[in-house]
């Protein structure tokens, strides 16, 4: 199956950002992502931390398929 290029740069983005935006807010060690959830446009994600075995959702601002429909929109 051929990947599609706006997955490629997803992908690129979330490692870029991985290292800021995934860490708890509580005692800094990384996270890991338990769920995503975008279905209301906004990109929230729940990462689990470990150490405090708590999960954070994480606001990852606009989601990408709402971004693109918007873009659709505004091109016609
Ligand atoms: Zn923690």
């Amino acid at each position: 199956m051929k990947v599609p290029s706006w997955l490629r740069l997803r992908r690129r983005r979330k490692a870029a950002s991985t290292a800021c935006a995934t860490t708890c807010p509580t005692c800094g060690r990384e996270m890991e992502l338990e769920d995503k959830d975008t279905s209301s446009g906004v990109d929230m994600r729940t990462y689990r931390c470990d150490y405090c075995r708590k999960s954070h959702v994480v606001d990852h601002g606009t989601a990408l398929w709402k971004v693109l429909s918007d873009a659709r929109e505004s091109g016609e």
